[in-house]
């Protein structure tokens, strides 16, 4: 992994290990449906802002959390996705495999009228990727993590 929120890749690798094992041994639960869509199939993952507090994760699907680390490289698409998601659009799921293409080829300098995915949600005027920063930032917590 690279650089996130001022953690180094490194350290976001160990938490993500330590993340791995906590879902494992059941202690915590598993990601099991996007906060952000809703979507409960395909490859769900763990999203952290602050990696000192591993226990914060926040249950994404792998196509909300690929777009949402690449907000800084491509801001007209986070801009459109993110209004995607708050018309009630729902990505269609994606395996682990096949999610990185996916974002790449199917959602990445394409027009949202052809990204795949269905409106089941109910429009709303905010969802959890509204509230991320706009810009890279150095967490607060960054400067004081301690590797495993
Ligand atoms: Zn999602």
């Amino acid at each position: 992994m690279s650089a996130y929120n001022g953690f180094s890749g490194e350290y976001r690798n160990q938490v993500q290990a330590r993340l791995e094992d906590k879902w494992s041994s059941g202690e915590w639960p598993r990601p099991a449906e996007c906060t952000v869509c809703g979507q409960a199939e395909g490859a769900i993952h763990g999203h952290l802002e602050d990696y000192s507090r591993p226990e914060t994760y926040v249950p994404l699907c792998i196509t909300c959390h690929l777009i949402l680390h690449m907000r800084y490289r491509e801001p007209s698409m986070w801009e459109a996705y993110t209004r995607w998601i708050r018309d009630g659009y729902r990505p269609d799921p994606q395996t682990q495999k096949a999610g990185f293409m996916a974002v790449k080829t199917r959602f990445s300098g394409c027009s949202p009228s052809v990204w795949p995915g269905e409106p089941v949600n109910p429009r709303r005027f905010a969802t959890y990727l509204d509230g991320l920063a706009p810009v890279k930032f150095i967490h607060p917590n960054a400067a004081t993590a301690a590797l495993f």
